[in-house]
């Protein structure tokens, strides 16, 4: 196609006074030719519908011979915008509003794809940087655009390398925090118009240090690279995963807001971080705790969620080994708590406020009692009961838990020296205690004060000790062997469950973890097959089993069935006071008998929280009394028929359908449609929550949405209609 500036411009010719000066004799058009003709400008022009008239030259062989068959279409699809990525090299107004509104356009950074094979299999790139004016024939109406082009790829790649390495971690190739900030906040601005959600995954690894210190810098790298791998691979085109420095790693996951899933990916990825390590020839463990946070629901703006994820992340590593932990509203004031916790536990021990009581652990063919457990109880002075749960964390941050831990192995000797001889005494022993150098020295003179037997000595210790490098733990392990004590791996199947160290380190226990035990004889579930599978392992290694957390008749019978040598458990007892033991043993007794519901429920949670129920048009507030994944009762309303189907509103946006079952004076138990999650710690949670979004359309300013505070207001769950059910006091109106 012959391309002649004059002929296609040949109407501008008698356009209006043309403003450059021009010698004598040679017209605006024949300069334009000669200009042309000498190769030193590009330039482009459009009709009035914007379709591209002509390319000169220059502009054509910037782009190579395809370049010809861009004649004709529309410019928008021929002046891409550049991507995303490296949105920040360019204006961001895109192309497309000027054209719309016919205005001039100055300096703008199109991207233009050819194909370079007749086949258009094969593309080639240019970047352009374009102004061009829209150009009105003398009756003054629109007749295209006319403008000029430069191209730039060699100095836009150039920038793009640049911009690439600025926003890529150099050791691991992921994102680094600038791009992983960057990318939040577009995706959150652009999402908020419309109305999607995105999660955001925080990781922290347990122990990494230990690896770093022990192993060597350039191990620690190498480390890192594979958690990347690993990560990516888990990852996949779900969503971008990025290295905020150190040992910590973000994933941002568009459009990702059921819970449940999001708990299963957190589940999946502390599992498999968790894998060992194969670093130049030596093993090296690590773990990982995951925070969990999700938009517009718990935080609108990319600041809010990195907040809301930071305390989620927090808390997960609170709750101990390879968590993950969904960001709620209560976890800022559990935060604080955490700071007074400490300082009150430091003087604890002094004050008297702690003692250890004993759990049975019972051989479930005879209910003959073989071993207590030692558990540790706080009660403060102000009479305040708390959970070993939720101090023994808080201890264990600092060398505090060392120091409660020997008191711990002292105070259980010297107790047990007065029980029966056959009788042993387990005592839970921290991964920092038991990596201290003194510590076989402490055991050494708790036996020794006590005069209690090392055989009847048992060290409860979790698969966490595993982590980092492994030959120090052989030789206290060796040392504590040597002594005759004995050694019980405590949760298995929780943390880093590898199986390699089960044949090196010589156990004489496995505890299978309550986890495996609880729930078990619901259908369909594969925790019997694990039981099993744990029992032949523990018995091809010539090592003894303990289920823990048996509560139920069925549980029992079914752990005992599968052959697990002890059971410990509610079923039999809670832990004791060292006096119900000694009691106990005066008397001669050395059974307990099981007893405990027939069959296990799905864990039910006593509560007593006001909350909300939708019924027709009506917005009723009804008392929570308890929840389980599958259902809860609830109390405050009457004649309210059984097979009734309601909403029930849990806050924060959380709404639950569900089914009334039974229904009483008063008090209702209602089934839910879709199962309750866990929030990674005891809470449970719906899986998806009413957008706040839905709230705005509804008529509630977004800002005025708190982070994760918002609660379901009365007028959006419906008009106030006519009640169908009786309303009765709750609550403190009721006393
Ligand atoms: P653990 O070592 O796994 O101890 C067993 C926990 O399960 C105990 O909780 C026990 O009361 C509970 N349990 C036993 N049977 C059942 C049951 O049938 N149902 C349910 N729901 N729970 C049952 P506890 O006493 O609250 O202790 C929690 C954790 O705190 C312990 O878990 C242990 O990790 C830690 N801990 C307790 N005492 C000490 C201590 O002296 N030193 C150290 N380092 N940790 C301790
Ligand atoms: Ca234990
Ligand atoms: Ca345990």
């Amino acid at each position: 196609m012959a391309l002649n500036l004059s002929e296609r411009l040949g109407r501008s010719r008698r356009s209006k006074q043309s403003s450059a000066v021009v010698a004598r004799k040679t017209t605006p058009s024949q300069v334009l030719v000669q200009i042309e003709e000498v190769g030193v400008g590009s330039y482009w022009a459009t009709d009035a519908d914007g379709q591209l008239i002509y390319l000169s030259s220059r502009a054509i062989q910037s782009l190579g011979e395809g370049a010809k068959a861009l004649i004709g279409s529309d410019i928008t699809t021929i002046f891409g915008e550049v991507d995303l990525d490296d949105r920040d090299q360019v204006a961001t107004r895109p192309l497309g509003f000027s054209l719309v509104s016919k205005s001039k356009i100055d300096d703008h950074i199109v991207k233009i794809t050819l194909p370079t094979s007749p086949e258009g299999d094969k593309c080639t790139t240019r970047w352009w940087r374009i102004s061009g004016r829209p150009y009105h024939d003398h009756e003054g109406s629109f007749g295209g655009y006319r403008g000029n082009c430069t191209d730039i790829t060699g100095e836009f790649q150039q920038q793009q390398d640049i911009n690439r390495q600025s926003q890529y971690d150099e050791l691991t190739g992921l994102a680094n925090r600038r791009r992983l900030n960057g990318r939040l906040k577009t995706l959150l601005s652009s999402f908020q118009a419309s109305g999607r959600s995105a999660a955001l995954m925080m990781l922290d690894l347990d122990r990494f240090k230990a690896v770093n210190d022990t192993m060597g810098h350039p191990a620690g790298d190498e480390l890192l690279k594979q958690v990347a791998d690993r990560l990516r691979s888990l990852v996949k085109d779900r969503g971008e995963v990025g290295r905020l420095g150190g040992d910590e790693f973000q994933i941002i996951l568009p459009d990702m807001d059921d819970r449940g899933e999001l708990g299963e990916l957190a589940g999946r990825i502390i599992q498999m971080i968790s894998q060992p390590y194969s670093i130049n020839g030596r093993r090296a463990i690590i773990g990982t705790s995951v925070g969990i946070a999700i938009a517009p629901f718990d935080g609108l703006e990319s600041d809010d969620l990195n907040g809301a994820v930071d305390l989620a992340l927090y808390a997960a590593k609170e709750g101990g080994r390879g968590t993950f932990r969904f960001y709620t509203a209560q976890l800022k004031e559990e935060a604080s708590k955490g700071a007074l916790l400490q300082e009150d536990l430091h003087d604890a021990l002094e004050q008297g406020e702690l003692v250890l009581n004993y759990q049975p652990l019972v051989d479930p063919n005879t209910n003959i009692v073989k071993c207590f457990e030692a558990l540790m109880r706080w009660t403060t002075a102000e009479g305040v009961a708390i959970s070993p749960s939720v101090f023994i964390p808080v201890a264990e941050q600092s060398d505090l838990i060392i120091k409660l831990g020997n008191w711990a192995l002292g105070q259980a000797c010297r107790d047990a020296a007065k029980w029966p001889d056959d009788i042993r005494i387990a005592v839970n022993v921290s991964a920092k205690q038991f990596m201290n150098a003194d510590f076989c020295r402490c055991v050494a003179k708790a036996l020794k004060n006590s005069g209690l037997a090392p055989e009847r000595l048992e060290l409860e210790i979790t698969e966490s000790v595993f982590v980092g490098e492994v030959g120090s733990v052989d030789t206290t392990f060796k040392a504590l062997k040597d002594m005759g004590v004995r050694l019980a791996l405590d949760d298995f199947g929780t943390g880093y469950s590898s199986l390699g160290y089960l044949k090196r380190a010589p156990f004489d226990k496995i505890k299978i973890d309550q986890s495996f035990v609880r729930g078990c004889t619901l259908s369909g579930d594969t925790n019997p097959a694990i039981i099993s599978a744990i029992v032949a392992l523990a018995g091809a290694l010539n090592m003894q089993t303990v289920a823990e957390g048996v509560e139920a008749m069925d549980e029992l019978e079914l752990v005992k069935q599968r052959g697990a040598d002890l059971v410990q458990g509610y079923i039999f007892s809670k832990a004791l006071s060292q006096k119900e033991v000694v009691t106990k043993f005066e008397q001669g007794e050395l059974t307990f008998e099981p007893s405990g519901p027939a069959r296990y429920r799905s864990d039910r949670q006593t509560v007593f929280r006001k909350i909300g129920l939708i019924h027709e048009d009506h917005y009723y507030d009804v008392m929570l009394r308890n929840i389980s994944k599958s259902g809860a009762r609830i109390e405050g309303l009457d004649n309210v028929p059984s097979g009734t189907q309601a909403v029930l509103d849990l806050g924060s946006g959380q709404l639950a359908v569900c089914t009334v079952e039974n229904t009483g004076k008063g008090s209702q138990g209602v089934s839910f449609e879709v199962p309750l999650v866990s929030d990674g710690a005891d809470g449970l949670v719906t899986t998806r929550r009413i957008s706040p979004y839905t709230l705005a359309e509804a008529g509630m300013p977004l800002s005025a949405l708190g982070p994760g505070a918002y609660t379901m207001p009365k007028q959006i769950a419906g008009k106030v209609g006519l009640p169908k059910f009786v309303q009765l006091p709750i609550g403190s109106e009721a006393a």
